[in-house]
């Protein structure tokens, strides 16, 4: 049965959506576990990194078992379903679609032969040489497609599926040999967590631009895109999935290799907005980051005012560090409503004409007649933002100072977070006043680049900066849409380097 996408709020708030993650993943291998249940509670963990479709694989060392829908974690699985998937391997995944359509056949974990069995995969990321990657798959299989691209599926993940299943020559032994040869030819950001009917897999790119960490339970290992995931099925954190390996565990242990050099550029939007703030990323908490980010920003843009109040929920620690550091009380001036962007009502437009309202609601004994410094993560297009200072000002403000603890974001991202395109981003073109004016704010600072990086505790040389600064680490001639994005700074590439019952495809 298809199920609603979760994805009200878009259509209620039309350009208002922020920026998105385009997937979690996970994976667990721990005979005597219900691993089903464990990558539910995974994945559900990480439902902030895609709301559109979610999907469980298992295995009991036989046979591969998948089920994935269009709609939330929680509408996608029921206890009948999870009862259904048994077995001691599990990957898990939540999307949110950036290449390919939000469709079912889009949903993940895809399926393909490998070798003599199956392979499930959830990819976290997004290719920028999906184009000459097909090519290699067609010229191994020529029209006939067959596996996901078979059966309409038009993501990059299809495309590394057919790839491993050893439509690309080199792989027609095991998984793990054929993944060695594969891993080396995909370029751009590649979180992946695969199985066959025997092991789990997991390998990150040699940039490491999304997040893959390991974590070991009483009995046995899981994978996840971020720590928060771990913690909350009681796994161990161990370490992070690095830049450029290739982890395997089956019954002989964990055992470790790299198919590219490592040369990590973390996406220092995951410390911004992306990852949540419970999560760690390269020893720093995302909290703290934000907490930081927060008080540089009262540094770099301090204010006379009354009130810190954040944008709910993702402004809340950078407005605390604000408050803090600024020595202004901090004070919760918006309410949220947390679920209206997960009913499944067609929305009228009377409906879209409450706009932002349907999200925030202003305390006005909190914020009439007062100075107020608002604190948000980032502004794409502006559009939230304008909603927001007039929100406040219908509601009493004195003043509204808008603080941003993110630079101006300039530049699309072609690895993994869809933003907007160039054209739609407010801060391409306008200068801050002109922005500043666009929301109707009296004043407006944003947090230097220094200044963000700084707050990660990370070497600038060891991020990706690139929808703040251009600098892309690896070339994106090839992703689509380049005649828009031919002006970009390139950076030098890295070194070359329902129930579906899988064995039926
Ligand atoms: S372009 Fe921006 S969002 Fe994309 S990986 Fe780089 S820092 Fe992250």
């Amino acid at each position: 049965m298809r199920r609603g996408d979760g994805r009200l709020s878009h259509d209620l708030l039309p350009g208002e959506a922020p920026p998105q993650d385009e997937c979690g993943v996970f994976g667990v291998w721990a005979p005597g576990e219900e691993v089903s249940r464990l990558t539910y509670f995974g994945i559900y963990a990480l439902q902030h990194r895609g709301q559109e479709s979610a999907g469980i694989a298992t295995s009991n060392g036989e046979q591969l078992l998948v089920y994935k829908d269009m709609g939330l974690v929680s509408q996608v699985f029921d206890d009948q379903t999870l009862s259904a998937l048994q077995g001691h391997i599990a990957v898990g995944h939540v999307r949110y679609a950036t290449t390919g359509a939000s469709a079912w056949e889009n949903a993940q974990p895809t399926l393909g032969p490998a070798g003599s069995g199956t392979v499930a995969l959830g990819h976290n990321g997004n290719l920028t040489n999906t184009r000459r990657l097909m090519e290699l798959v067609r010229e191994q299989s020529g029209t006939d497609l067959s596996g996901e691209l078979g059966r309409g599926s038009s993501t990059d993940t299809a495309v590394i599926t057919a790839l491993l299943s050893g439509t690309a020559g080199e792989g027609t032994g095991s998984l793990e040999a054929t993944a060695m040869s594969v891993l080396p030819l995909l370029e751009g950001a590649f979180s992946l967590v695969f199985m066959d009917e025997h092991s789990l897999y997991a390998a990150r790119d040699p940039h490491g631009f999304r997040p893959l960490v390991l974590g070991r339970l009483q009995r046995g290992w899981a994978i996840a895109s971020e720590t928060a995931a771990l913690d909350i099925v009681g796994a161990t954190f161990v370490r992070e999935i690095e830049p450029g390996e290739l982890v395997v565990v089956d019954e002989d242990g964990l055992r470790s290799q790299h198919f590219a050099k490592p040369s990590p550029r973390g996406c220092v939007f995951e410390y911004v907005y992306l990852a949540r703030p419970d999560t760690q990323i390269a020893g720093r908490s995302v909290n703290a980051a934000r907490s930081e980010m927060g008080r540089v920003l009262a540094r770099e843009h301090p204010v006379e005012a009354d009130l810190v109040i954040p944008t709910p929920d993702s402004g809340t620690p950078a407005a605390i560090g604000y408050a803090q550091e600024s020595g202004i009380p901090f004070a919760q001036g918006l309410v949220k409503n947390a679920y209206v962007g997960r009913t499944f009502i067609q929305p009228t437009d009377t409906i879209r004409q409450l706009g932002i309202k349907l999200k925030l609601n202003p305390l006005r004994e909190v914020i009439a007649g007062k100075r107020l410094v608002v604190v948000d993560d980032s502004i794409v297009r502006g559009n939230t933002q304008r909603a927001l200072v007039r929100m406040l000002r219908e509601a009493g403000a004195a003043e509204i100072h808008v603080r941003i603890s993110s630079p101006p974001v300039k530049w699309p991202c072609f690895y993994g977070i869809d933003f907007a395109t160039r054209a739609e981003l407010i801060a391409n073109g306008m200068s801050i006043e002109e922005i500043r004016a666009s929301l109707g704010a009296d004043s407006l600072g944003y947090i230097s680049t220094d200044g963000m990086i700084e707050a990660t505790a990370v070497p600038r040389t060891r991020l990706c900066t690139a929808c703040f600064t251009g600098e892309y680490p690896v070339p994106v001639e090839d992703a689509e849409g380049s005649a828009e994005r031919r002006d970009y700074q390139v950076l030098p590439p890295r070194h070359p380097g329902s129930l579906t019952i899988a064995g039926a495809q």
